[in-house]
């Protein structure tokens, strides 16, 4: 028998209280996005019950049917997965946040699209995998500056997706990169990056020990997939 996500809600933020405790922080300043991927309407609409009100997809063509169903209103939608240049057109007035900007050429294709401003964060392969998406470590300077550059565009932070290991304590190092990297992009670009989305159902403990201020949630809420 699956736990409810009601029960599941609860114990992820004992968790989360006892993570930011241990390292000395406040649990206020740690934000949930529920993953929605794969999930039918009926179940978001029940996530949405519980007070769950930032939505996580990673798919446009995937969330689009969903936004147009429930709705953007009262709801912060955000893009955690590639975003590809030709879907650009899609984002205005659905995301409240594209939280995977990882390319100058889609920055650029982005800003040109929109009308209003929109908060983004750089999504950076800390690791360095070569199969994953996200900017290089030594791309984030150049590419800070252009987002920061771009009209539309706020650079709210960064965010990253570790990687996959048996053991969650083998990912403190690229979340403990991920803050270093942000520390040092707010300083050149001088100014706060305040967001640091990190941490997913494996490892969300440890990322919160590292700073994470934003955890993406799937399969801790509504179980496996
Ligand atoms: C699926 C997904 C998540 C959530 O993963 P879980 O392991 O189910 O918590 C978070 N971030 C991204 C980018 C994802 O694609």
């Amino acid at each position: 028998m699956p736990e409810s996500l009601e029960a599941n809600l609860r114990h992820i933020r004992q968790a989360i209280t006892r993570s930011a405790e241990r390292a000395g922080r406040d649990p206020g300043e740690v934000v949930l996005v529920a993953v929605t991927k794969t999930l039918p309407v009926e179940r978001i609409r029940e996530a949405i019950g519980l007070g769950l009100t930032r939505l996580g997809e990673n798919r446009v063509q995937e969330a689009l049917p969903k936004i147009e169903e429930i709705g953007p209103a009262d709801l912060d939608w955000h893009l955690i997965g590639h975003l590809q240049t030709n879907k650009v057109k899609f984002i205005e007035g659905r995301f409240r946040m594209v939280q995977s900007v990882d390319s100058v050429g889609l920055a650029e294709a982005l800003d040109a699209r929109l009308q209003t401003a929109l908060d983004v964060l750089i999504e950076v392969n800390v690791a360095e995998e070569p199969q994953k998406t996200g900017g290089l470590p030594a791309d984030l300077p150049a590419l800070a500056r252009s987002v920061n550059a771009a009209q539309h565009l706020r650079l709210r932070g960064l965010m990253t997706v570790a990687p996959m290991v048996a053991d969650a304590e083998q990912v403190r190092p690229v979340f403990r990169g991920l803050r270093s990297l942000r520390d040092t992009t707010s300083q050149q670009l001088g100014m706060p990056l305040p967001v640091l989305s990190m941490g997913m159902t494996d490892d969300y403990p440890i990322a919160i020990e590292e700073g994470a201020t934003m955890l993406r949630l799937g399969r801790a809420l509504f179980g496996p997939r």
